[in-house]
């Protein structure tokens, strides 16, 4: 005798893969959409939650199916500005972050792509950790399903910037945004979703061929290779000159226009010649510039106070491209830009970070 049959991990089959899978089990079509609109956006946990669902059809579904879903472990408001860092466990027990960021009418989730990262940026939390795995498309998604049922209020914008990069997870990654993009999943315009990579640049020539309509943010944070190459390994394998390269293809299309992000680095990547070579970079190409002040994290670096940050801003003025300063939020629950280092159970006695909580619990 064979043991039970392995139950269908539904949240893994997509729109169309559940519609096949519901006429597998001779159901109808619109129970697949009754399905689907509770796993997405009412965030149902349980097959129980479905009260909509007919008993016999909830007690078939309980032995065909399952739902794997992300475990909320905490959820950190921060005080000062009303981010919420969620800790979520995976069901192999790996933890992952993201950070909800309610302002004004907006209420953006900063998703994480892998557990980990491993291209070990020296200012980076994340890079700390090093590389376990990348996230399955329906964990990359279900942050976002998870943020939707804890806060009671749909997210209005997505940035891939939390743990990891997402060009290197690059199938997982776009299968999750095209249901949060999709009308009838999440239904988040594809202007309000952002992807940002340190630079890998076979994801950014896949995404400029493939037209993908999300907006791009590249991680720049350094004007000459030498620094780069010091404060981002990744720099070595694709240079500043071909990474601009291939910038400047994915900006040829119209309405196209990259984001720059560029961690201030006190005394490191904030002097006048380094504004100088950083306007050299980008002069004439349709772009904005993200200046992110260092976010205390790993690595030993200082963070620009006002004024220095103040100086550059006077710097690359000429460039004549919107300019504007993320001081991040929610430093003080370790939820800023390059904070996130969600880890194993086993591994949270050592602090990952000295942020300024002191790390995470
Ligand atoms: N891996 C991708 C996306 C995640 S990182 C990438 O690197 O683009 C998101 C942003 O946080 C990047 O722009 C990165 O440069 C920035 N960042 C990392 N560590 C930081 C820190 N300590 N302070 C401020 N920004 C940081
Ligand atoms: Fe990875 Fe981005 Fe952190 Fe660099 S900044 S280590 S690419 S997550």
């Amino acid at each position: 005798m064979n043991g039970p049959a392995k139950k269908t991990h539904i949240k893994a089959l997509g729109r169309a893969g559940l519609e096949q899978w519901v006429s597998t089990l001779g159901e109808k079509p619109y129970r697949a959409r009754q399905l689907w609109k509770w796993l997405i956006q009412r965030g149902a946990v349980s097959f129980s939650d479905m009260t909509d669902l007919s008993k016999a059809f909830r007690a078939r579904l309980e032995a065909t199916a399952e739902i794997k879903s992300l475990r909320q472990v905490s959820a950190d408001g921060s005080r000062d500005t009303g981010a919420v860092k969620f800790l979520w466990e995976c069901p192999d027990g790996n933890r992952i972050e993201s950070v909800h960021i309610p302002e004004g009418d907006r209420r953006t989730v900063c998703i994480s792509s892998q557990v980990g990262c491993g291209l070990g940026c020296l200012f980076c939390a994340t890079g700390r950790l090093g590389f376990t795995r990348n996230l399955e498309s329906w964990e990359i998604l279900d942050q976002v399903i998870g943020v939707r049922r804890e806060t009671g209020a749909a997210p209005t914008n997505i940035v891939v910037m939390g743990m990891g990069e997402p060009f290197l997870n690059y199938d997982a990654v776009m299968d999750a945004l095209a249901v949060m993009n999709d009308p009838e999943g999440l239904a988040i315009g594809h202007r309000k979703i952002t992807v940002s990579t340190a630079g890998v640049i076979p994801g950014l020539l896949r995404f400029t061929e493939e037209n993908r309509p999300y907006k791009l943010a590249v991680s720049l944070n350094a004007a000459t290779d030498g620094l780069r190459t010091r404060i981002m390994p990744v720099n070595r394998k694709y240079p500043i000159a071909a990474l601009m390269e291939a910038v400047r293809a994915y900006s040829r299309a119209p309405g196209r226009r990259v984001t720059f992000e560029y961690v201030l680095l006190a005394g490191l990547n904030d002097s006048r010649e380094d504004a100088s070579r950083l306007l050299a970079l980008l002069r004439g190409l349709p772009c904005k510039v993200n200046l992110i002040p260092y976010n205390p994290a790993v690595g030993g670096f200082q963070r620009p106070d006002e004024d220095r940050v103040e100086r550059f801003l006077e710097w690359i003025k000429p460039l004549r491209s919107p300019v504007i300063v993320r001081w991040s939020r929610g430093a003080d629950i370790g939820a800023a830009c390059g904070q996130l280092a969600g880890s194993r159970p086993d591994r949270q006695d050592s602090p990952a970070f000295e942020g300024p909580t002191g790390g995470l619990r």
